[in-house]
């Protein structure tokens, strides 16, 4: 008899958990609080960490393969005074070195293709469902899901994000915390774009106290663009969404130099959020107890300075897959399964954590540090920015 796993949450984590569910041979069952799925007007970049999981999942052939820009560079340059500092071959170098492509995505591309996928393999989702509560009693989990009637499963994945309901109930640390660094986010077709705004790479400007980030989206007919700036307030520190002012952002730009400033003046419309993370995972106790296991930001919320939030999510999801697989109640039970799903994930998580948290004080450097890390970057140019222990294999 198929098994049955609730997920509460359907953001990209919750449906890479489903899919991964489903290959696993479990009945899957999502319980999203919103009424429509959707996903905020941005872009994302996946490293060849993840996109080899998608690979492996099918959903790099078809519509999101051409949805998908495939950057051919990463570039990085001062964002006080406009120089170079480093860049980085992607594009085919990747797929080499990685057997995977490095992509950037709009995010409802993205969405659309992890939905397609999970309901074509058999998700039942269950759209204005609100997962408070969850209780496990002898061999199963049960879980309010209103307005709708308590739901049960032999285990239950939470995956509701940032705020995450369940992990209060489960691992009681408090909410996360405020870093005090606001993301800018924005998208422009490139065809409105003077010529020497448009771009095919990914290119980073460092300045102080802030960084910009822009790549294609749409396979490449899009530029999407990030500014993270530290310092300032924005109304709702839970909204996802909300729209900025133009004023507010060029204001925490600093001494930005006058390109990095026109890209961020050709952004017809620019979005705001608070950027919130907590302290990277210190056991695996924080990944999964019992017949409930945390993924993605619910489990280890990230700043966005290594662009992988999304990418531990979907690793997240292919070794729950690998876990579940391998569950059958006489000689691994669920609670042992994921018990290794969270001794097999926390220290890579924490370890990824910790390395955006850094990332954030480099990108955003001053004086001395500043200096050094440009003449880094400048002597050691790619072998900086390259991650084999993030991009490589068997992770
Ligand atoms: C500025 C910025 C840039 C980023 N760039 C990148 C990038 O380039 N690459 C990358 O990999 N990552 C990136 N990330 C991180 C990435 O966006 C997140 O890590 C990822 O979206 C988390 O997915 P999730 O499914 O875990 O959570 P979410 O996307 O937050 O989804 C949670 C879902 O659960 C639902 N939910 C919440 N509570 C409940 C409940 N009680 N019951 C039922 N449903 C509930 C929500 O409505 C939502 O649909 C970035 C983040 C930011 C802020």
């Amino acid at each position: 008899m198929s098994r049955e796993l609730l997920i509460a949450g359907g953001g990209l984590g919750g449906l890479a958990a489903a899919i991964a569910a489903r290959r696993a041979g479990w009945e899957a069952r999502l319980f999203e609080q919103a009424w429509v799925l959707s996903e905020v007007g941005a872009g994302i970049q996946l490293g060849p960490n993840a996109t080899r999981i998608l690979r492996e999942w099918g959903l790099l052939e078809g519509a999101l393969r051409e949805q998908a820009f495939e950057p051919q560079r990463l570039r990085v340059r001062d964002g006080v005074d406009g120089a170079e500092l480093a860049s980085l071959p992607l594009g085919g170098a990747m797929e080499q070195r990685y057997g995977a492509p490095y992509l950037t995505l709009h995010r409802a591309d993205l969405q659309a293709a992890l939905l397609a996928a999970a309901m074509e393999a058999g998700l039942r989702l269950h759209t204005g469902r609100k997962v408070e509560r969850v209780s496990t009693l002898d061999g199963c989990v049960r879980a309010s899901a209103g307005p709708g009637p308590e739901v049960e499963g032999e285990a239950l994945v939470a995956a509701d994000g940032l705020w995450s309901e369940v992990r209060a109930g489960v691992v009681r640390d408090g909410p996360p915390a405020v870093t005090g660094h606001l993301a800018y986010r924005g998208l422009v077709r490139q065809a409105d774009l003077p010529p020497p705004l448009r771009s095919r790479e990914v290119t980073v400007w460092l300045a102080p106290r802030m960084h910009l980030v822009t790549y294609p989206v749409r396979g490449g007919e899009v530029l999407n663009a990030v500014c993270v700036v530290e310092g300032g307030v924005a109304g709702d520190p839970r909204s996802w969404d909300q729209l900025a002012v133009r004023a507010e952002l060029e204001a925490a730009l600093g001494p930005a130099c006058a390109q990095a400033r026109d890209q961020i003046a050709a952004i017809p419309e620019w979005r705001l959020w608070a950027l919130h993370d907590r302290p990277p995972v210190g056991s695996a106790d924080c990944l999964a107890q019992g017949r409930v296991a945390l993924l993605g930001d619910a489990a280890h919320p990230m700043r966005p300075y290594l662009a992988q939030g999304a990418g531990m999510a979907i690793e997240d999801a292919r070794e729950l897959q690998r876990v579940l697989a391998i569950a059958d109640d006489r000689v691994v039970d669920v609670p042992t399964a994921f018990r290794r799903y969270a001794l097999n994930r926390w220290q890579r998580v924490a370890r990824v954590q910790a390395g955006a948290r850094r990332n954030g004080t480099i990108f955003h450097a001053q004086g001395p540090l500043r200096a050094a890390r440009n003449l880094g970057l400048r002597l050691l140019g790619a072998r900086l920015l390259d991650q084999p222990w993030l991009y490589g294999a068997g992770f």
